[in-house]
């Protein structure tokens, strides 16, 4: 294999670990867990070169030290000591290179779901951990509506071709809840169907690209009349601003 590829090695009931591979190294993004990258390392005869983190969540960082147990790499993740194996601390504008996989990556923080979480962009591909989902975003565990608006927005500025990996195959309850927000977006029900299909063949349904999640992503719609209406509607009040309407309709997905 002379090309970059991205793999997904999935880990408990959703989590997608994935691993960068190019020859006979692979990097890999939040893994929570060790051992399903150990076999998938093995069976596949790579060698580990390094291993980056999104955000401090076991479920995304577990792995770490099992990983590291086996090979001393590189760590690549927030500004956080919740992750203290974490032995290259990155923030906003950072930049480090791969230099196994000949790729650059850009470092992009992204308060809300968490607070030091942070997004990683390179080579046409970003990895946006637990903020920016297939068609929907993260709790906001340590965040306010408007930090998580700002993210967004901020991923939102990539190229439209950017492929997304994120953490989760949350995209067909997403995609059901979108439609609930959002029911004449024709987008939604193309994307119901695609990524239908290919849970049915248990294949995941990512990466998104930008250009789909700002066409349908109703957490990167927040300023359309539609959205706004929805979310105000679910308020029980008219709300005018982006955050606010947000901040509604996260709320409304917690509880959908
Ligand atoms: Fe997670
Ligand atoms: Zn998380």
């Amino acid at each position: 294999m002379n090309e970059l590829r991205v793999f997904p090695v999935c880990a408990f009931q959703d989590n997608y670990i994935w691993v960068l591979r190019l020859g006979g190294n692979a990097a890999v993004v939040d893994p929570g867990e060790a051992s399903p990258v150990l076999d998938y390392l093995r069976a596949e005869k790579l060698q580990l070169t390094a291993i980056l983190n999104t955000h401090h969540h076991a479920d995304h960082v577990g792995g770490n030290t099992g990983l590291l147990r086996h090979c001393p790499v590189p760590v690549y993740g927030p500004c956080d000591e919740r992750i203290p194996s974490v032995s290259r601390r990155l923030r906003e504008g950072d930049r480090f290179s791969l230099a196994e996989f000949g790729i650059e990556f850009s470092v992009f923080e992204i308060p809300g779901h968490t607070r030091s979480h942070i997004a990683f962009y390179g080579g046409g591909m970003l990895f946006s951990g637990d903020t920016l989902f297939a068609c929907g975003c993260g709790r906001l565990f340590e965040g306010t509506p408007r930090q998580m608006h700002d993210s967004l927005a901020k991923l939102a500025l990539l190229p439209d071709a950017t492929r997304v990996y994120c953490g989760h195959e949350y995209t067909l309850a997403n995609i059901r809840f979108a439609r609930a927000v959002e029911a004449a977006n024709p987008q939604l029900a193309e994307w119901e169907q695609a990524a239908g299909a290919l849970r049915a063949r248990n294949e995941p349904t990512l990466p998104s690209t930008i250009a789909a999640e700002k066409a349908a992503n109703p957490f990167l719609r927040c300023d359309q009349p539609a959205v706004i209406a929805a979310a105000s509607h679910y308020a029980g009040r008219p709300l005018k601003d982006p955050v606010s309407v947000l901040g509604a309709i996260r709320d409304w997905k917690n509880n959908f």
